[in-house]
C-alpha cells in the first residue's frame, strides 16, 4: 500500500509534469555517447548522467576520452562486446585501462558484471532436460559476476572516501555505488558531503533514488520535478518519473512521458 500525504500536491506536481509545454523542454537534437560504456545518451546540458552505465560526464571526461584515442577505441570495443553478450572480453578490457584513478571506469564495469550477471540468469531453465548442471553452471557463472560487481562497487567507495577533496562527481559517484550495494544509511551519510550552499542537482539527483528505494514517491517525485525544471539530467529526471508514476499506480500518465522519451533513436543497448 502506498500512502501519498499531500494529495492535491502531488497531483499538481503530476499534471505540470506531463503538459505539453514541460514535456517538449525535452531537446531531440542533442546527444553524446559516454566515455565510460560508449552509450550514445540525449543531453541537454554539458553535465550528464549516461543512461546505461549510470556514470556522470561532464566536459572534463570528454577531454580525457578525447585525448587518449587508445582509451576511445577501447570503450567503445567495450560498448561493441557488451553488444554480442561477450562479457569476459568486454570485462578484460575494462580491467586493462591504464589510467584507473577516475573511479567512473570502474564503477561503469562493474555495472556491466551485474548486467552480465542478469543475463546469464535470464537463461536458467528448470524445463531443460538435463537441467540441474547447465543450471547449476549458470548459476555460479552470474554469482561470479556478481561479486565483481559488489567488489568494485567497493573499490569506488574506498577510492572517494580515501581522496584529499573529492570533487562532487566523485562523491556523486560513491552515493551511486552505495545505492547499489543498498547501503542505504551510507547514502545518507554522503548526501550530507554535498555541497548545499547553492542547489545541488546531484544531491536532487541521488535523493531521488534513495527515495524510490524507501518507497517515499512523493518526495522522490517532488525531486524529480525540480530537476526538470533545473535543466541538469533533465532526461534521467523524466525516466525516473515515470518509473514513480508507475509505483503511483498512474500507468497513463507515466506512458505519457515514456513516449516522449522514445521519439529517441539513439544507439542504446539493450
Ligand atoms: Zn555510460
Amino acid at each position: 500500500m502506498i500512502i501519498v500525504n499531500d494529495l492535491k500536491n502531488i497531483n499538481k506536481i503530476i499534471k505540470k509534469l506531463i503538459s505539453n509545454s514541460t514535456l517538449n523542454t525535452l531537446n531531440i537534437n542533442n546527444h553524446e555517447e559516454c566515455a565510460y560504456c560508449g552509450t550514445e545518451n540525449i543531453i541537454s546540458n554539458s553535465i550528464w548522467i549516461c543512461t546505461n552505465c549510470k556514470c556522470i560526464n561532464s566536459s572534463l571526461s570528454k577531454k580525457l576520452i578525447m585525448s587518449d584515442p587508445a582509451l576511445l577505441k577501447t570503450i567503445s570495443e567495450i560498448y561493441e562486446l557488451r553488444k554480442s553478450e561477450m562479457y569476459d572480453d568486454a570485462i578484460a578490457k575494462y580491467d586493462a585501462i591504464k589510467n584507473y584513478t577516475d573511479v567512473r571506469f570502474a564503477y561503469a564495469e562493474a555495472r556491466l558484471c551485474r548486467y552480465a550477471s542478469d543475463k546469464i540468469l535470464e537463461q536458467v531453465d528448470y524445463n531443460r532436460k538435463d537441467f540441474m548442471e547447465e543450471n547449476a553452471e549458470l548459476k555460479s557463472k552470474a554469482s561470479a559476476y556478481e561479486s565483481k560487481a559488489k567488489h568494485l562497487f567497493y573499490k569506488v567507495i574506498y577510492a572517494v572516501q580515501n581522496a584529499q577533496n573529492p570533487t562532487q562527481e566523485m562523491l556523486f559517484m560513491r552515493a551511486m555505488a552505495e545505492l547499489e550495494l543498498k547501503r542505504f544509511k551510507d547514502v545518507k551519510a554522503t548526501l550530507t558531503l554535498f555541497d548545499s550552499s547553492a542547489p545541488n542537482p546531484m544531491a536532487d539527483y541521488t535523493k531521488v533514488l534513495f527515495d524510490i528505494e524507501i518507497k517515499d514517491y512523493e518526495n522522490a517525485l517532488d525531486n524529480a520535478s525540480k530537476i526538470i525544471s533545473s535543466n541538469i539530467f533533465k532526461e534521467n529526471a523524466f525516466y525516473y518519473a515515470a518509473i514513480i508514476l508507475i509505483k503511483l499506480n498512474k500507468i497513463n500518465e507515466a506512458k505519457k512521458i515514456l513516449k516522449a522519451l522514445s521519439k529517441f533513436n539513439l544507439k542504446i543497448l539493450q
